[in-house]
């Protein structure tokens, strides 16, 4: 069934391969003539060609899925054998089939590279390059995906559906071909996201650590600074660090500087830990930022968040960043910077539904570190933060579709 022995790449097929795969990127017609003999013969599509034929018809009309249909060169070739669902044509919807099959994407969504038919754009960025103590969080976006499996369709609390309200898809990973040059990696980040962004796409991030929230900012916010919510134990405004002035520290601080956040639309939520220095966070203070330390969290509570959240942040786009260390360790262990005495999952789910409405362009979840973890349980506590992330950008999208260009 697999067809072995065709990659034994020389260098001929090695060349081969990265002109198709910029071929691919640049979604030519050329591609899409070379697609099925070239995923044919390397055996690329074993899974779409078993993906059954309601399902599959389903998800290329819904979502563009990029796919190649091989199994029609299968078929002449003999090896048309996949078992097909036909009892159950209900589970051509990827969220009811069974949990804990499938090739694991966020949320079991379909995984698509076709820009044009998506709204919202779930991205693992595995990346931790920017990590002072700690590091781990490369490892974040591969195990959210497998927990992710266990969330279902349907907002409980709040009723959103948001795989009904627009259409997502998982756009794989913004994988960094030079992940030890700091800059150059964030540049690569960028990158990926500008391509998203210019297709019109919504994207929800999975980190890496919180060094990424800056080159997404520089894609995303490059025609307007943004106002943002930001739940974190850190400000993450600090300043050069052991000689580089990018690390996951500094994000917020270099965003500010290069006019990619406006100040007095920030609010951070969380903030607590000890310090090195009593000015260590200095900067949100100067520039404006609205710091909600955990105490005046604790006293007022989450909904209380939830209203002076949406003071600070007026009516503009805004973008969502959730740092998991935000939460205590009870409940996200595996993290690089873990500070006890955090929020509880329950009051970050209530703070973030209850933000339903506001402006969002984008939001990340980022800083989760499975080497750090306790049983998959961080993991699966940012699926769950995840989820609800998707919904409040479900709600913004639906109610501001955006124009394609
Ligand atoms: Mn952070
Ligand atoms: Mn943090």
């Amino acid at each position: 069934m697999r067809c072995k022995g065709v990659v034994t790449a020389d260098k001929g097929t090695g060349a081969f391969l990265r002109f198709f795969a910029i071929l691919v990127t640049a979604d030519t017609f050329a591609a899409r003539s070379l697609a099925t003999p070239v995923a044919a013969i390397l055996g690329l599509c074993i899974d779409l060609g078993a993906a059954h034929e309601p399902r599959r018809q389903r998800l290329l009309d819904r979502y563009g899925a990029f796919s190649v249909d091989c199994r029609e060169v299968f078929a002449k070739r003999g090896l048309g054998m996949m078992k097909k669902i036909g009892s159950y044509p209900e589970l051509a919807d990827p969220q009811l089939q069974p949990r804990y099959s499938g090739i694991p994407t966020f949320f079991r969504l379909p995984h698509s590279v076709r820009l044009d038919e998506v709204d919202i754009g779930l991205v693992g960025v595995p990346f931790d390059g920017g990590v002072t103590n700690r590091p781990g969080a490369r490892h974040g976006p591969r195990d959210i995906r497998n927990q992710s499996s266990l969330i279902r369709k349907i907002n409980q609390a709040t009723g959103v559906a948001p795989f009904d309200l627009v259409r997502v898809a998982d756009l794989g990973d913004a994988w960094i071909e030079r992940p030890f040059e700091l800059q150059g990696a964030l540049a690569e980040i960028t990158a990926f996201f500008a391509t998203v962004h210019a297709a019109g796409v919504t994207p929800l991030s999975v980190g890496g650590d919180h060094s990424i929230s800056l080159p997404i900012l520089r894609a995303i916010a490059r025609d307007r600074p943004l106002g943002m919510v930001h739940v974190d134990a850190h400000c993450d405004t600090g300043d050069d660090y052991l000689g580089s002035r990018f690390h996951h520290g500094a994000s917020f601080r270099r965003a500010v500087e290069e006019g990619l956040v406006d100040p007095k639309r920030v609010v951070q939520i969380g903030i607590r830990g000890s310090l090195n220095a009593a000015d260590m966070w200095q900067f949100s203070y100067e520039s404006g930022m609205r710091v909600v330390s955990i105490e005046e969290f604790h006293d007022k509570g989450w909904r209380w968040a939830a209203v002076e959240a949406r003071k600070v942040i007026g009516g503009g786009s805004t973008y969502l960043s959730f740092d998991v260390d935000s939460l205590d360790p009870v409940y996200a262990p595996g993290t690089g910077t873990p500070e006890p005495g955090g929020l509880t999952t329950l009051e970050a789910q209530r703070l973030i539904r209850d933000l339903g409405g506001l402006d969002f362009v984008g939001a990340d979840l980022v800083e989760v570190s499975p080497p750090f973890d306790t049983g998959g349980i961080t993991s699966m506590t940012a699926a769950t933060i995840l989820f609800e992330l998707l919904c409040v950008l479900a709600q913004a999208r639906a109610q501001k579709p955006m124009s394609r260009g």
